[in-house]
């Protein structure tokens, strides 16, 4: 039996709620010792080219409905090589949101365009398309659009306006592997559709990328711009090996985490109301949870700092920490553009908070075991914030 929430916090010296800490990732699945052990016996893991890597540019565009994909060594890598294929360059620019994984912004600036930063849809926080429209001017090159934190981003409203204002659109997926949105699987409503397999995401190979697209001038842009003699942005065949399971079992954990998602957010609403989950407009979607989004209200928590929150969090063993710092807090003036003001951004970025994904896979009581300790730290943060800790 574990402790009760009116128990000493673990910041405080008590004992934690989860003695282990939170769960690994990857996790230890038979199907990747499998699949290792055969690369190795069948010594194609050496190779520069092999079935591995053909077999998931195989799966991804089945996956996908999309005729061309390209592996490569980063989502960081993928998202440049996107924009590159659409032939995005100097003088140009690119929209995205004002809070957004910070290798997209440098991706703009690496490929010496301007990024445009605009606002967020409150609640949702994520690109809101209302203020996209308003921010295309004759400069815009490309939108660059990512799914945040168990966020959709409203696709059918952003392929509108990308349509009506001929401006094409790179769908960030890294997030979201998997997820449907409006009947589609994410990256399928961009031009181009970006996946990172880095060593904390739903898909996993340590390192890697891949880029999809439907349009084929754009995927040989990018050929003609990685392939130097060699590949110059490779992803190897151990790590397509590593990939295939996970791709198989991916379904199965998406379904798995929405539903540990939805169980969450349900026990969230009714005992800590302070602690709100992302909001999505009701919809046929199924998002995705690389991260699982939260805003922070300190009021309900004894005004306790969201980052001592979830330091106190963290040491029950919930993998918790505030989320990004918006892009306009974090960069010079002089590197982007900002039509409009960004008072939603910083709102998030002040006051979101992430859940690691790993523990969306385990029982309901490891959900329960969440909500306990965000009840022990809101029954105890007076003593937070009058002991050192
Ligand atoms: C992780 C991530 C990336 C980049 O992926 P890496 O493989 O780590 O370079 C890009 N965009 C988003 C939204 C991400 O979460």
């Amino acid at each position: 039996m574990s402790p009760s929430p009116d128990s000493r916090p673990a910041i405080l010296g008590g004992e934690p709620l989860r003695p282990n800490g939170p769960p690994d990732w990857p996790p230890d699945d038979p199907a990747l010792r499998d699949v290792l052990h055969r690369a190795a016996a069948e010594r194609t893991w050496g190779k520069y080219h092999g079935p591995f890597c053909d077999a998931l540019r195989e799966q991804i565009a089945a996956w996908h409905d999309s005729a061309e994909v390209l592996l490569c060594c980063s989502g960081t890598a993928a998202v440049e090589l996107a924009l590159r294929g659409l032939n995005v360059g100097p003088g140009e620019e690119v929209i995205l949101a004002a809070y957004d994984f910070k290798g997209n912004f440098q991706d703009i600036l690496a490929i010496g365009a301007t990024p445009v930063l605009v606002d967020l849809l409150p609640g949702n926080w994520n690109l809101d398309p209302a203020a996209l429209d308003a921010a295309i001017t004759e400069k815009t090159r490309a939108i660059l659009v990512s799914h945040l934190h168990g966020g959709i981003v409203e696709m059918p409203a952003v392929r509108e306006i990308a349509d009506r204002r001929g401006v094409p659109i790179v769908e960030d997926a890294c997030q979201m592997p998997g997820a449907r949105i409006h009947g589609r699987v994410a990256g399928d409503w961009g031009d181009v559709a970006v996946h990172s397999f880095g060593g904390s995401k739903l898909l996993s190979a340590g390192r890697g990328g891949a880029v999809v697209t439907p349009r084929a001038e754009v995927a040989q842009r990018i050929r003609l711009y990685t392939q130097r003699g060699n590949d110059a942005y490779p992803l190897s065949e151990l790590q397509a090996a590593l990939l295939l399971p996970q791709l198989a079992a991916l379904p199965a954990r998406n379904a798995l985490r929405l539903e540990n998602a939805a169980r969450l957010s349900r026990l969230l609403k009714d005992r800590c109301p302070g602690l709100r989950p992302l909001r999505n407009a009701p919809s046929d979607s199924q998002p995705g949870y690389y991260k699982f989004g939260l805003q922070y209200e300190p009021n309900d928590f004894g005004e306790l700092p969201r980052e001592l929150f979830a330091r106190a969090v963290r040491a029950e063993g919930i993998a918790i920490d505030p989320g990004f710092r918006a892009l306009h807090q974090i960069h010079s003036r002089r590197r982007f553009r900002a039509p409009a003001p960004l008072p939603q951004a910083d709102a998030a970025d002040r006051g979101i908070l992430t859940l690691h994904h790993p523990v969306l896979l385990e029982s309901a009581d490891a959900i329960e075991t969440i909500v306990r300790a965000v009840e022990r730290i809101r029954h105890w943060s007076a003593a937070l914030l009058a002991e050192p800790v």
